[in-house]
């Protein structure tokens, strides 16, 4: 089973090069590291490969060997000047490691089965999410774009929480997350303090054989709540709320409190919510660009800065 959000299969890269130019490190495994020392020297191009990676010293994350070097101007050693990836060109997508493979997809292996959604530090993703539509959740036997075969971001298996704990019910807990999110009877940032209060109430529940039945009395008070809200009509929403919306949305779809945990998540999203609603507040001129800038700086930020995520989500 595939499931994935509706903008995944209409994802095409517009080769902007962004992703390259991002003041990220592109590591490579020691594998990958062997796999460019002999592409290069077949070619006769030793020197380019010792310019182009650096190995890397001290500690190192698994699956960390070398770096793949900068520019000066802060773009990836194998950028070219149209933006087409030199090594992608001269040897092919096989070629590359990890994250190049990957960027914008972001694959996960759940009890599920293969979930998908995209990046949205990649500027086509944010073209793609220009749309008043709430984002849906597809599920389908076939792949919606090539995923398998270059690693998950993410694995989530709820089973293996231990029992009676709140998480051991994640999927039914980040439908309803979902759900809060796309609620359009409340403001973006009502529907964050909903949500935060939701996940606080939840992340106090101690572990119990009552937690299921627990659950469902809380999520179905939480609906009452929801329910009556959109009884009362649609809050007025511009572009940069419904922004603000999927971006959420699609940060919950990635098993952030899964992976973080409901106190770490809500953590890291109130933080988040600081930076985006900073940049949205003031003149409505301007703002939908102000709000696209923060979230594509926050995707990157909290979501491929792992140190920088773990770091607000522990509380430090
Ligand atoms: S930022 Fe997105 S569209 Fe631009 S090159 Fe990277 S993946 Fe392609
Ligand atoms: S190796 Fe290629 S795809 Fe990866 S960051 Fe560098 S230019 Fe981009």
């Amino acid at each position: 089973m595939y499931i994935f959000l509706d903008i995944v299969p209409d994802f095409r890269c517009a080769c902007c090069g962004t992703c390259c130019r991002n003041d990220w490190l592109v590591t490579v495994d020691e594998a990958g590291y062997e796999r460019n020392r002999a592409f290069f020297a077949a070619t006769g191009r030793a020197g380019e490969f010792a310019a182009a990676f650096t190995p890397l010293a001290g500690r190192r994350a698994a699956g960390e060997y070398a770096a793949v070097n900068k520019r000066p101007g802060g773009g990836c050693w194998f950028l070219r000047e149209d933006n087409l990836c030199l090594l992608h060109r001269e040897a092919g997508h096989e070629h590359l490691d990890g994250v190049c493979r990957l960027f914008p997809r972001y694959p996960m292996r759940t009890a599920r089965g293969t979930e998908a959604t995209l990046s949205f530090s990649c500027p086509e993703v944010l073209r793609l999410a220009e749309r008043t539509a709430p984002l849906d959740i597809i599920r389908t036997e076939e792949p919606p774009i090539s995923l398998d075969g270059d690693g998950f971001t993410a694995e989530v298996f709820p089973r293996q929480q231990r029992p009676g704990s709140v998480l051991g019910y994640y999927f039914e807990l980040e439908q309803h997350f979902i759900d809060i999110m796309q609620c359009r009877g409340l403001t973006v940032a009502d529907r964050l303090e909903f949500l935060e209060r939701a996940a606080a109430t939840l992340a106090a529940l101690p572990r119990s054989p009552d937690t299921g039945r627990i659950l469902d009395r809380l999520v179905r008070e939480d609906y009452a709540c929801l329910d009556a809200a959109e009884a009362g009509g649609q809050v007025r929403l511009g572009p940069a709320d419904i922004l603000l919306e999927h971006f959420f949305v699609n940060l919950i779809f990635k098993k952030v409190f899964y992976l973080q945990g409901l106190a770490g998540a809500t953590r890291l999203l109130a933080a988040i919510w600081r930076r985006l609603a900073a940049a949205g507040a003031g003149s409505e001129a301007g703002r939908y660009e102000r709000v696209k800038g923060a979230v594509m700086a926050a995707e990157f930020e909290y979501c491929h800065n792992r140190a920088a995520l773990l770091k607000i989500a522990a509380g430090k």
